[in-house]
């Protein structure tokens, strides 16, 4: 097969053509390096300017003030559920988690090994289809911090505003939506977020810190374990997946030829937007989440059996459309459509839906 299929996947996802072809370009020789990214040392003065310009890429993208730090670190997204409590929630201390979905619930999991969690909100009776209003929320004031999954990658849940958490650091997951969107850095503390949906591939963690948070850290973390070590040298204190880094600059610059993260924006909701009206237009196919909550980044929806679910699934496969079966966990049908996923491929998806309920509905 040499034709490029429509990735519907929620995570390693679909890179954009541009990043993969000039990474293939330069596959086995960096221009003037004569060695692959893959090959040279992390501490060669190449990859000091590949790893700044990422950092800088990040930087500019998300408006970062001075007094954030840019962290490429490993262990997946999932490995912060834990290192955020193990640094930043002290012996005593207690810490706010707003949960709206299976990866928030995954993140209390962690941090109850570290000490206390008070779950200040949790939509799961409802079946995780939306955010908490401000009123629903019972934070602590003496919270340690306050932590959210900006985007809940499996039922295709997304904040639309911050929750007001009052001087307590907000901490975020934003595995699934980081870049989609312009934020405003200065509200949060800690944002932190697996690469491999709008940034590169997998194996790179993407870690923002704020300045003061470091003060907080006790002194008996394993050395990895510890943030102040990631910051004291600058990514580099082990070896980093030095491809990726490669791959998330090449992806900054191409978000910025996209209009940056206004741009970027624009472009998901008109996507998004696309499928919800097809979602909309019938009862056939039923939306997952509340209206004021669905993610402009995974598009989650039920058909009117499980029968009818499997069918879908296997014959959008069979169509070139892959990867849009719903997440082990909650079944249904998940569209995944993160920034470099092509307007072509939802519009080929819009059109099955039709085809798909006039056979079948
Ligand atoms: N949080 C969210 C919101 C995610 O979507 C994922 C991965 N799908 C994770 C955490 C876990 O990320 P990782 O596999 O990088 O550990």
């Amino acid at each position: 097969m040499d034709e490029r299929i429509y990735n519907f996947s929620a995570g390693p996802a679909v890179l954009p053509v541009p990043v993969l072809e000039e990474a293939q370009r330069n596959l086995l020789s960096l221009p003037g390096v004569g060695m692959s990214v893959m090959e040279i040392s992390h501490r060669s003065k190449t990859f000091d300017e590949i790893i700044e310009n990422a950092e800088r890429g990040v930087r500019e993208l998300l408006g970062l003030p001075e007094n954030y730090h840019v962290l490429f670190l490993q262990g997946g997204a999932s490995l912060q559920f834990s290192m955020i409590p193990m640094n930043l929630l002290p012996e005593g201390g207690s810490a706010d988690y707003i949960v709206t979905g299976s990866w928030g619930k995954k993140a209390v999991k962690e941090a109850k090994r570290e000490g206390n969690v008070n779950v200040a909100a949790t939509m799961a009776d409802g079946g995780f289809t939306r955010t908490p209003g401000d009123d629903e929320i019972k934070l602590d004031k003496n919270a340690a911090y306050v932590h959210i999954t900006t985007n809940e990658t499996i039922e295709g849940v997304e904040w639309k505003r911050e929750p007001e958490v009052g001087n307590v650091p907000l901490i975020a997951d934003a595995s699934s939506d980081i870049l989609s969107h312009p934020i405003v850095a200065e509200k949060y503390a800690l944002i932190y977020a697996g690469a491999q949906k709008n940034m590169g591939p997998s194996g790179v963690t993407l870690v923002i810190i704020r300045d003061d948070l470091l003060g907080r850290i006790p002194d008996n973390l394993h050395t990895m374990l510890d943030f102040r070590t990631h910051v004291q040298n600058k990514s580099l204190y082990n070896t980093p997946n030095t491809w990726g880094i490669y791959i998330i600059d090449l992806v900054c610059k191409w978000i910025k030829e996209q209009g940056g993260l206004e741009g970027m924006q624009r472009i998901n909701e008109e996507k998004a937007q696309l499928l919800y009206d097809a979602i909309d237009a019938t009862d056939f196919y039923r939306g997952h989440a509340d209206r004021d909550a669905r993610s402009i980044m995974n598009v989650t929806f039920r058909l009117p059996s499980e029968e009818l679910e499997k069918k879908f699934a296997s014959e959008t496969t069979a169509a070139g459309l892959d990867g849009l079966k719903g997440h082990r966990s909650v079944g249904g049908i998940r569209a995944s459509i993160y920034n470099a996923f092509p307007r072509a491929g939802v519009e080929a998806l819009v059109a099955f839906m039709k085809e798909f309920e006039r056979k079948n509905g």
